[in-house]
């Protein structure tokens, strides 16, 4: 495979050997030690940074993404995840000691820091890179054997993938298995030590179903509405800009763009204006004739965003415009949006952006509440103690103020959501403890039976006095 578009699935009948495979070479330690993890790592590194222009054309191919976007949204920060990793996973990897209490200290108790095994990641269309690599980078510098199924419906990159890991990693220790329903099913039948799936929550049901039937560990990364609430007093430029760029990214495709607008009604027009502002300052020439607004990635997704925008009941207050040919979508805003409107009815994936007008912020808060936990929840204000009251009363994966999108990238923070849009925590040291195994570990000295002697029968009344 290379930059084309045609995907060669991998038989079903090798998904068994090629687990097997895997099984054995974990046993045989082959990423045991420190330097065979940093060799993998750095040899991720490498197959971004020489293919860097193949991975440009293949999203251009995939996603019609524009080449700085790639590069910022995805290739650049994959590589410094790689750079993290390889810098830090002695640090990592280092067996800790158990905190210090007297009555344990001569057990010398420690936490070993273990893989968990051959693990497996089924990895979604929308950032083909960065959660396909990002979680091989955990893996392996945990030091686990890594079989990672892309998504079919990023074919350009999945395909790309496929082809360069051969050549950069050890097959021993990694492997992609390529394809759609059938091969996944077929993944999902065998025993994995961990999975993680990223995507929907539809097929992370199906995913969970299987892995119930082998004791597979599950973490799901998955989707839903992400909620902005908006103080009218914020600095509505800078939000508006930011908002709109959360939204318009890989056009909308996004688990954590903003999703919709919760602004008090009286509010509603003037933070419409803002956004048009920052759109026409985006697109001088129009959405439609911009080479930097991606498309959606194929007609089913196209079909499902316009039926949704084509069914509400809200005014649209710009975009709008459609074109099949190019399963293009122009930025839009609609507004007068109510709970029960079409475009509530799911995670829109797409650059549409409802405004709901609400009458205050413990209606917005309600509102919140009242549906699924959201991935992110994006508070613009410069108050306080409005953005601690969202924050308090909520839940979500995330609580970000003033921002979209930039939390995932942030050194240091989990990427996380909370019940149905998700359960575990990754990105660079958190995908590394997602994949660690903790080791309770101690070593009893003889002389502790001198002081713990009576625990063994037979037991008499003078060591129950004892
Ligand atoms: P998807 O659930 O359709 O597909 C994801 C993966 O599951 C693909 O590899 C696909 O081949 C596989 N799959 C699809 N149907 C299957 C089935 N019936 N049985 C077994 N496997 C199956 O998701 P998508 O459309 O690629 O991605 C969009 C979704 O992913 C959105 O909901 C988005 O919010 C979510 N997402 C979440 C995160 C996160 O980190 N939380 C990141 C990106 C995307």
């Amino acid at each position: 495979m290379s930059d084309s578009t045609e995907l060669v699935y991998t038989p079903l009948e090798d998904i068994p050997q090629i687990h097997a495979t895997l099984k054995k070479n974990f046993k045989a330690g082959k990423l045991r030690s420190i330097e065979a993890r940093k060799t993998q790592i750095l040899q991720l590194a490498y197959l971004i940074q020489d293919n860097y222009d193949r991975f440009k054309k293949s999203f251009e191919a995939d996603l019609g993404r524009s080449s700085l976007e790639t590069s910022f949204l995805e290739l650049d920060s994959t590589i410094s995840d790689c750079k993290i990793a390889y810098d830090r996973v002695e640090n990592w990897a280092r067996t800790e000691k158990a905190p210090f209490n007297i009555n344990f200290v001569a057990f010398r108790p420690v936490i070993r820091k273990e893989p968990k095994g051959v693990v497996l990641s089924i990895s979604p269309f929308n950032y083909p890179v960065w959660l396909s690599l990002g979680p091989m980078i955990g893996a392996i510098a945990a030091g686990n054997c890594f079989v990672l199924k892309p998504s079919e419906l990023s074919p350009a990159t999945s395909g790309l993938i496929a082809e360069l890991v051969p050549k950069y990693m050890d097959p021993d220790v990694v492997r992609i298995v390529l394809g759609a329903v059938p091969e996944t099913t077929k993944l999902l039948e065998l025993p994995w030590d961990h999975i993680l799936y990223t995507g929907s929550g539809r097929v992370a049901k199906i995913v969970c179903g299987a892995a119930a039937k082998t004791l597979s560990p599950v973490s799901l990364e998955l989707g839903g509405k992400s909620p902005v609430v908006i103080d009218p007093k914020c600095d509505l430029k800078t939000a508006a800009k930011r908002i709109m760029w959360g939204k318009c990214a890989n056009a909308g495709q996004t688990c954590v763009a903003p999703d919709y607008i919760l602004v008090p009604e009286e509010a509603q027009d003037t933070v419409i204006q803002a956004l048009k502002e920052a759109h026409d300052e985006f697109y001088p020439s129009g959405s439609i004739a911009s080479p930097d607004l991606g498309r959606i990635v194929n007609k089913s997704h196209f079909d499902r965003i316009k039926g949704l925008l084509d069914k509400t009941s809200g005014t649209i207050a710009f975009g709008g415009q459609t074109d099949e040919s190019r399963l293009f979508i122009a930025p839009t805003v609609v507004c007068g949006v109510k709970g029960d409107d079409s475009l509530m009815s799911e995670e829109l994936f797409g650059p549409i952006l409802p405004v709901v007008p609400v009458k205050d912020l413990d209606a917005a808060i309600e509102f919140i509440n009242a549906r699924d936990h959201p991935l992110a929840l994006y508070v613009f204000s410069q108050d306080a103690s409005f953005k601690n009251k969202v924050f308090d009363n909520t839940q979500s994966g995330s609580a970000i103020a003033n921002d979209t999108l930039v939390h995932c990238a942030t050194d240091g923070l989990p990427f996380g959501g909370i019940g149905p849009s998700g359960s575990g925590y990754h990105t660079r040291k958190f995908t590394f403890d997602m994949f660690t195994h903790l080791r309770s570990s101690l070593d009893s000295p003889s002389w502790m039976d001198k002081i713990l002697g009576s625990r063994f029968p037979p037991y008499s009344a003078k060591k129950e006095s004892w």
